[in-house]
């Protein structure tokens, strides 16, 4: 068994320098604004807030759930002053640990990684249970996605077993539902003839380069991550089912039992599996103000929102309001929740 270590995504490493640039420009412009705008209406750059979006890699479904939650905020900043950006980082387990070190603002991660940081439980038995972790909305689903190389044989899960597998890399969600997964089916890395650990973006390069037999992914559907391979080196898509997930799935409010469906992407038939919600959460340390206008933005553009991934398509407010979050609502998404008659 090797294990094969990937360079910390650069991205990633760049969440705090990216921050603290924006707090320096932040404090330059606070400094001239009072000479350049003191007769404009609109919010004067010295007013202007900048706020991070911690998102995924650039070939999942977070890095533009991101991107758009930010153009939304971003058209409105004339009236609120609010400037929003989405950083690519490594995926849940980062943004969530980011967040709770006030490097981030708000993060988008799965339902499981919220639930567990919230009672400080599983990977979050060290750090305790998160108190000021607050939640925003929820966000699409996201099966628990296996692609293997079609010649590897590997038509289960169970058949990873012995095989060249990319667990994914620290910090992102998929290598935390494996590593649970692994506990429960008894397996360590040991077991499998390779245990690679490259981001979600390099994966489906890596499968049709033959470095491995297959890769996980936590991710909305349809995504470029996983057509990618599909189109690109007859890679499919393997059911991920039996008891243990049965169980797993009784046992967790997070978890659901997931389809897959024929013809979403070459599979002729059905992909049965498990899988969470993809979530948007921040912490009290970030304003109502600006949590209000960051739903209000997403809320009131829906329609608009919607149509920029197909991911977002099964969407609805009430439900986005509704399930998948654990932690307590943000006082400034309940502000607009009770505006919108939405609770
Ligand atoms: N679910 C993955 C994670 O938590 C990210 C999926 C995506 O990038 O869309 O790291």
């Amino acid at each position: 068994m090797a294990i094969v270590m990937h360079n910390k995504s650069t991205r990633e490493n760049n969440v705090s320098t990216h921050l603290k640039r924006m707090g320096t420009k932040t404090a330059a412009v606070v400094a001239a604004a009072g000479a350049m705008l003191a007769f404009s209406a609109a919010p004067s750059l010295g007013q202007q807030q900048f706020v991070t979006i911690g998102t995924g890699g650039v070939t999942g479904v977070y890095y533009p759930a991101g991107g758009s939650i930010c153009r939304l905020v971003n058209q409105g900043r004339s009236e609120h002053g609010i400037r929003c950006s989405a950083e690519s980082t490594g995926g849940s387990v980062f943004n969530l640990n980011t967040i709770r070190e006030g490097e981030l603002d708000m993060g988008v991660v799965q339902s499981d990684v919220q639930y567990n940081s919230l009672h400080g439980i599983e990977q979050f038995a060290d750090a305790g249970p998160y108190e000021d972790l607050r939640a925003m909305f929820s966000l699409h689903p996201e099966p628990f996605t296996v692609v293997a190389r079609a010649d590897a044989g590997i038509t289960n899960f169970e058949d990873l077993l012995g095989k060249r597998v990319n667990l994914g890399n620290p910090g992102s969600g998929q290598r935390n539902t494996m590593e649970l997964l692994m506990a429960e089916y008894g397996w360590t890395a040991d077991d499998f003839a390779l245990a690679a650990e490259l981001p979600s973006r390099e994966q489906a390069q890596a499968l049709c380069d033959n470095r491995f037999d297959a890769f996980v992914f936590t991710v909305g559907h349809p995504s470029g991550s996983i057509s990618e391979p599909i189109a690109t080196c007859d890679a499919v898509l393997v059911n991920v089912t039996g008891d243990i997930i049965d169980r797993l799935v009784e046992d967790n409010p997070y978890y659901f039992h997931a389809t897959i469906p024929a013809g979403m992407y070459n599979n002729s038939e059905d992909v049965h599996t498990f899988g969470v919600g993809a979530t948007v959460v921040s912490s009290t340390n970030t304003s109502d103000e600006v949590v209000y206008q960051v739903v209000r933005a997403v809320f009131e553009n829906f329609d608009e929102f919607t149509a920029l991934h197909p991911a977002f398509g099964v969407l609805e407010r009430e439900t986005m309001v509704t399930t998948g979050n654990s932690a307590p609502l943000h006082d400034g998404a309940v502000r607009y929740y009770e505006e919108a008659g939405l609770m």
